[in-house]
């Protein structure tokens, strides 16, 4: 395990484990919102790109994505959620109820968040295992357009 600082945090991270976790062949959801955050994790903004790099994580393989319709802005909501090996060592943690300025982080269009709870988290995954919840503003990149 690694010691690192990222954003209000301090982890312990397992870099080698996570890695090695994302490069599995991982069943991901084939729905048009999905793949329009997948197609939109290739043109994220490079200091979104470096959080992720620093857990291991392929940004493209969340466990968990929901999206959650089209603001006026044109930007659609969508909230997920990470695994890591590895486990909180300095800052709060984030819970449904208590998702603000103090447990949560923000950078450009994503909001991150860790959360003590585990929900959906693979059980493929190394222990210690830490959840990284995140809430994200993505415009629709595809050319295809969902119905809604
Ligand atoms: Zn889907």
């Amino acid at each position: 395990m690694k010691k690192i600082h990222l954003m209000k945090w301090v982890l312990e991270v397992d870099l080698q484990q996570t890695k090695e976790f994302y490069l599995k062949d991982l069943e991901m959801c084939s729905c048009l919102y999905c793949e329009n955050y997948m197609e939109a994790c290739r043109q994220m903004d490079s200091s979104i790109k470096l959080v992720f790099t620093m857990l291991g994580i392929t940004p493209s393989k969340p466990s968990h994505l929901s999206e959650f319709g089209e603001n006026e802005d044109g930007l659609r909501l969508y909230i997920g959620s990470y695994h890591v090996v590895g486990k909180l060592v300095e800052g709060e943690y984030c819970r449904d109820s208590e998702w603000n300025d103090t447990t949560t982080a923000r950078m450009k269009n994503f909001t991150f968040g860790f959360k003590k709870e585990l929900l959906f988290a693979p059980n493929e995954l190394k222990t210690p295992v830490l959840q990284l919840d995140f809430e994200a503003r993505i415009p629709w990149v595809l050319n295809e357009k969902p119905e809604d």
